[in-house]
């Protein structure tokens, strides 16, 4: 038995949508209920979880005619004994808040115009209508009018205003309406910002400069992105060259469903997660016979590819032309926020593209493409922007009278989201991205400006990141009003915790590359058991040196290093076999570093407990992307093999997880020549076995997975089974990132809590 938690929004009120949705679940005998909020329709469900999927996919397929979903968000939660379904009275409980909708997918209507002769938005890129088009990236200001987005310079022509004043229109207040004659137009710049082409002849042109092979940067919805045929191996290849992106895989547009079925698996839940409102990108598994028509450096090395279909008329109209894939990449400098305005994009693109196809209607925030995969059978989103911010995730309702204060959370350094915590609603911003750049920080400043703007709220609590060297804790220390300070991997456990409605005590499983801990070391490995809303560090692997510090994360070499040093000490530097990952004068200088201790911080990260075991297999010794190393571990998983390597958990308070033992067995595996696929397989099942040691220790029932190293597949999957078949119950996250893009969630509920 499974709990659904459904968010629908839409055209879902006064269409006949709930009693729909009570035929329906009665049909399939499932219990809970369903009501009308200000958040929009809210379906609880219980039921098996066959029955549950058959809900979820008949609940878009056969709704009523005139509803429209816009956007529909699903949680699966622990069942909690509902006896019968019912159709609950309406509430006005939370949202109080006027919810800002996220930019939409092209509905069917509005595709079926551009794409129809005699229609008058034939080919017009901009249509959009009251179902679909550009939301979150257009609006300046509540309330939600067309004077305060950034299509007020705009004004609408006759047919256009007679449209937007019809009750009975599709497009009765679709504040960002447009047509040919009125709207948003279309140009096509050379890489100087020379006009070469205008309106339908841009378009064409810049479909021929893809298939010529160049590099388009194209003004889409929430920013610039780079466009290159991903057929085209020479092609991709520049691409890389000019964007200083080695080896980090491209995400791919496919002109329709029909060809990514023809290069990738698609299973019916990845199907309705392509063609929903929010068409994200998808990571799919590729198939194997047909990988030679895609170029080989779209993503070196994974089985995986991540996959969006056209969510704009404007990339509708383009791969039509084309039929074939693009590469749709962030129209950035490798780690900057995606460009917003021509005249930035032409400053900083010019290097990268030939030419520039773009548009007049200005673009208000950035807003990446967001990406999502199918995780133990549900969705996990990985980056959550286009599409999804910036939606509230519903948190528990108070149970004191601090809880009710606002909270601004600032976000992890990496990967950096900030959140507005208003009541029992807790609004994410969009993907911001890494703040190690000055053009990142300038965002970051931005958005934290943006929330509480938009949303009329002044934050009375401040919450941030503990480390004191991050620039979002200076930043918060500059502000007045309460500061709290939320360490990295308790936020981690609080988001999981709040988006899967859990509240305390849980047994939190935080695992990811790095976090400052509250010993000052760097964490990474951790099991916080969450008591009475604060946490006890029950838990932690073994922590080892990191030679070089910052360096070792770009270098796993450095992290099989620090680990072999724990377990030979000074025999290591006699062990020649040990260390052929090294030069003799690069030897000399590590040895220096850790016989005097200088830099060589402890961790007991399980991040780069996972980079030093790719190390020592082979697999990589330097890394181009952050997470490189634990995914190529990952991908070399041989499923066939069953067997785990061995641990040791002492008994000390808080336990330690001593990871010895199976480097040792690998060691002696290396040695024996085992396979890789075998090595990494019984590598995965230790820690699968680590937390259900340290689980069964501990007597939680609910076990919380979360940290970035839980955007491994084969981990969480396998934590999963082994703690569900022994009676836990293990929570993941689903709507908010497991790794650092779900610390502003955590951090807002965390000092919520405090005292
Ligand atoms: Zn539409
Ligand atoms: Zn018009
Ligand atoms: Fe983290």
């Amino acid at each position: 038995m499974e709990r659904l938690k459904i968010v629908v929004r839409g055209a879902v009120q006064g269409v006949g949508f709930r009693p729909f949705v009570y035929r329906l679940a009665s049909g399939l005998k499932l219990k809970g209920w369903v009501l009308n909020s200000a958040q929009g329709v809210l379906i609880e469900i219980e039921g098996g979880p066959n029955d549950l999927s058959d809900f979820s996919r008949r609940l878009r397929s056969e709704k009523p005619p005139r509803a429209i979903i816009q956007s529909c968000e699903t949680s699966h939660l622990h069942a909690v004994g509902y006896k019968d379904f019912e159709i609950r009275e309406s509430t006005d409980e939370g949202g109080k808040c006027t919810l800002i909708l996220p930019d939409l997918g092209t509905c069917e209507d509005c595709l079926r115009e551009i794409f129809s002769p005699d229609d008058r938005r034939f080919r017009y890129p901009f249509t959009n209508c009251t179902n679909c088009g550009p939301r979150f990236s257009i609006i300046e200001a509540l309330p939600y009018d067309r004077a305060n987005t950034s299509m007020k310079k705009f004004a609408m022509c006759d047919d256009c205003a007679r449209e937007y004043r019809n009750p009975g229109d599709r497009r009765f207040h679709a504040e960002p309406t447009a047509c040919p004659r009125c709207g948003p137009q279309l140009q096509l710049w050379d890489s100087l910002g020379q006009t070469v082409a205008e309106k339908d002849a841009a378009l064409l042109r810049a479909a021929g400069e893809i298939r010529a092979g160049r590099i388009v940067a194209f003004k889409g919805l929430g920013g610039f992105q780079l466009l290159v045929d991903a057929r085209n191996e020479e092609a991709v290849r520049r691409l890389r060259e000019r964007k200083h992106r080695e080896e980090k895989p491209f995400a791919l547009m496919f002109p329709s469903l029909g060809v990514v079925r023809s290069h990738c698996k698609v299973s019916s839940a990845e199907e309705q997660l392509l063609l929903s409102p929010e068409s994200p990108i998808v990571l799919l598994k590729r198939l194997a016979d047909v990988s030679e028509e895609l170029a080989a450096s779209l993503a070196p090395g994974n089985p995986n590819l991540g996959v969006m279909l056209p969510y704009t008329p404007l990339h509708h109209l383009l791969l039509r032309e084309l039929n074939f894939p693009i590469v749709a990449t962030s129209g950035n400098l490798s780690d900057e926020p995606i460009c917003i305005a021509e005249d930035k994009a032409l400053e900083r693109l010019r290097w990268i593209a030939d030419c520039f196809l773009i548009h007049n209607r200005p673009i208000v925030r950035h807003v990446d493409d967001s990406i999502v995969r199918l995780m133990a059978g549900r969705q996990l989103v990985l980056r959550r922007a286009r599409g999804y911010a910036p939606l509230p995730i519903a948190v528990a309702p108070k149970t004191e009278n601090r809880e009710s204060r606002i909270v601004l959370a600032l976000g992890a350094h990496l990967k950096n989201t900030v959140a507005l915590k208003i009541e029992s609603d807790v609004f994410i911003s969009q993907h911001i991205g890494d703040l190690e750049t000055q053009a990142a920080y300038d965002a970051f400043v931005r958005s934290v400006a943006d929330l509480p703007r938009l949303y009329g709220a002044r934050a009375e609590v401040i919450a941030h990141d503990l480390h004191p060297d991050y620039p979002s804790r200076r930043f918060a220390l500059e502000q007045t009003g309460e500061k709290v300070a939320i360490p990295h991997h308790w936020a981690h456990v609080v988001a999981c915790m709040a988006e899967n409605e859990i509240a305390p005590p849980a047994l939190g499983v935080s695992w990811d590359g790095t976090g400052y801990g509250v010993d000052r070391t760097v964490w990474g490995g951790e099991f916080l058991l969450a008591k009475d809303r604060t946490f006890k560090r029950v838990a932690h692997l073994r922590p080892f040196r990191l030679p070089g510090g910052e360096q070792a994360v770009r270098e796993p070499r450095r992290s099989a290093l620090g680990l072999l040093h724990e377990i030979f000490q000074e025999e290591l530097w006699r062990r020649e076999a040990l260390l052929a990952a090294f030069l003799p004068n690069e030897r000399k200088v590590l040895r220096q570093m850790l016989e005097k201790g200088v830099r060589v911080p402890w961790t007991s990260s399980a991040g780069r407990l996972f980079d030093a075991v790719a190390s020592l297999i082979g697999l990589r010794e330097r890394t181009s992307f952050e997470g490189q190393a634990a995914m190529e571990l990952e991908f070399a998983v041989d499923p066939a093999e069953g067997a785990a390597y061995p641990f040791q958990l002492t008994d000390a308070d808080p336990m330690v997880i001593d990871w010895e033992p199976a480097i040792r067995a690998l060691l002696g595996d290396i040695e024996g020549r085992t396979l890789p696929g075998a090595m990494a397989a019984r590598f995965h099942h230790m820690l699968s076995e680590v937390i259900l040691a340290v689980a069964g220790k501990t007597g939680q029932e609910r076990v919380v997975l979360t940290g970035g190293c839980f955007q491994n597949r084969c981990l969480t999957e396998d934590a999963i089974g082994r703690l569900r078949a022994a009676g836990f119950r293990p929570v993941w996250h689903q709507r908010i990132p497991p790794n650092d893009g779900g610390i502003a969630l955590g951090q807002a509920v965390a000092a919520s809590w405090v005292k």
